[in-house]
């Protein structure tokens, strides 16, 4: 008989559904015949492969409703995040699509003989394992699906187990809708039970996973020589400086600080303010938090549950130890059940485990500081380097303190973000491996392959 598990909202506690809770040995069985169904999808002709792509965004649009109201109750997304996320979603799709039928081999001519030539083509790379994470469970598998596919993979999905509910749903009506079954499996059940199975299968081809630091360093370090691309954890700062429009970045900071109850990885997670305007931005950005209101059911208010319970006991460890090492709560600090209330802090220390750790709450750490240099020295001290942000009036600034933080991307005068979709998305040290966009996921989904004409 097969185990299930059973997935509660972090709303109210009720039940979503229950998935099957998968074993090594079906890890094993899926890995084989996927490869199996991939060696003939392998040479199947663009136009066929791209058929079975599309699919992946039909399926999104015709289900819309259903997939977004699981979001809500599964992940505990307001509707218009969950929306936001299936119609973004089945948009990438669109765009792999596009992008694919564009790709052309690429030629290289032998300087020293001109009648010899090397084509360069690409091969797809055999099953690929997706492992989402849990904040944006459809979006952050389909961007690993639709590029996999398009360029002749099959792929063994394995969803976080908060999210579970809506990514069998979603399988289940895209093989409702003709997807052939045998090029792509769903397997629920724990990660940490599965990740040996899975990350060190011999008939596994690529491991793409988005999810913490701690369980990509783990993957790290058990895959063979494989293709690895890690979507990791981020402590984005957001530097103000002297000549900010604090408007503008209190806006920015918010919406970026806030969105998802700061469960996102560009979530702007500390702010650096040089100390001559530090009072003037605080009480901009708290009210904007004010106008978030309180935590509260996502289907009414702005800023929903955490994802569970342990998530936010941690909320509660982070605030109390920022208190006592004398920062001030502005706005916020207090937690109930799964909502903690929207928190600003002030006059944070930088050894402040706020600070230190990523928090993925909604609670926003200022760090006042002496000038810019400061600014970056402190936005540098960390372990991470996803995204970071810069406000300035004077472009040139602005732009001289980006060069100097080592993230993998900066935003001047915006909010941390991962899209558009086309964009180059990545992460330095410890918040990744590899390159996402469009056009880049496609790449890393297959290998070169050359061929060289002689005549
Ligand atoms: P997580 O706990 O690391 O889990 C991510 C995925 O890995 C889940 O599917 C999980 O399954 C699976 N997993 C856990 N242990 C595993 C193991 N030993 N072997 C193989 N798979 C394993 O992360 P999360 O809490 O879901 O997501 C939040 C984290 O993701 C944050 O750190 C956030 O910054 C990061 N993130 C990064 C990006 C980016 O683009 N850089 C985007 C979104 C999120 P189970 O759920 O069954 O444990």
């Amino acid at each position: 008989m097969t185990r299930t598990l059973t997935i509660t909202s972090p709303i109210d506690g009720s039940v979503v559904g229950t998935v099957p809770r998968r074993t090594a040995r079906d890890v094993r069985t899926a890995y084989s015949r996927l490869a199996k169904a991939q060696r003939e999808f392998a040479s199947a002709p663009l136009a066929e492969r791209l058929r079975v792509t599309k699919l992946l965004a039909t399926t999104l649009l015709e289900n819309r409703k259903k997939l977004a109201d699981l979001l809500v109750r599964e992940i505990g997304k307001t509707p218009a995040e969950a929306d936001t996320e299936v119609i973004r979603t089945a948009d990438i799709v669109t765009g792999t699509i596009r992008e694919a039928k564009r790709q052309r081999p690429e030629v290289i001519k032998d300087a020293g003989n001109p009648k010899r030539r090397q084509e360069v083509g690409r091969m797809p790379l055999g099953v690929v394992l997706a492992i989402s994470p849990f904040n944006y469970p459809i979006n952050l598998a389909i961007t690993k699906l639709a590029p996999a596919l398009a360029a002749g993979n099959a792929v063994l999905w394995k969803p976080s187990t908060q999210g579970s509910v809506v990514a069998t749903r979603f399988a289940q009506g895209l093989y409702a809708a003709g997807f052939p079954r045998q090029l792509l499996a769903v397997i629920t059940g724990s990660g940490s039970e599965l990740g040996e199975a899975l990350v060190t299968d011999p008939q596994c081809g690529m491991v793409s996973m988005t999810g913490s630091t701690e369980t990509g360093q783990w993957i790290a370090g058990r895959t063979g020589a494989i293709p690895l691309f890690l979507e990791l954890g981020g402590n984005d700062p957001a530097i103000v400086l002297a000549d900010a429009d604090l408007d503008l970045a209190a806006k920015h900071i918010v919406g970026g600080a806030f969105k998802l109850a700061g469960q996102r990885c560009t979530a702007v997670k500390r702010v650096y303010v040089v100390r001559s305007v530090a009072d003037r931005l605080v009480r901009k950005i708290d009210a904007e938090v004010a106008k978030l209101g309180p935590a509260g059911d996502p289907r009414e208010h702005p800023i929903g549950p955490l994802v569970d319970d342990s998530a936010a006991r941690r909320q509660r460890r982070l605030i109390a130890d920022a208190r006592k090492r004398g920062a001030k709560v502005i706005r916020g600090g207090t937690v109930h059940g799964r909502y903690v209330e929207p928190t600003l802090l002030d006059k944070v220390p930088q050894r402040a485990a706020v600070v230190r750790e990523e928090q993925f709450g909604p609670v926003l750490p200022v760090i006042r500081v002496k000038d810019a240099d400061e600014a970056v020295r402190l936005a540098n001290d960390t372990e991470y380097g996803l995204q970071a942000s810069v406000f300035s009036r004077n472009a040139k600034r602005a732009r001289a303190v980006a060069d100097r933080i080592d993230a993998g991307g900066v935003h001047l005068n915006g909010p941390d973000q991962r899209g558009p979709d086309n964009f180059l998305f990545t992460g330095h040290k410890g918040s990744g491996l590899g390159a996402q966009g469009i056009r880049f996921a496609l790449e890393s989904m297959s290998k070169p392959k050359t061929t060289v004409t002689n005549r």
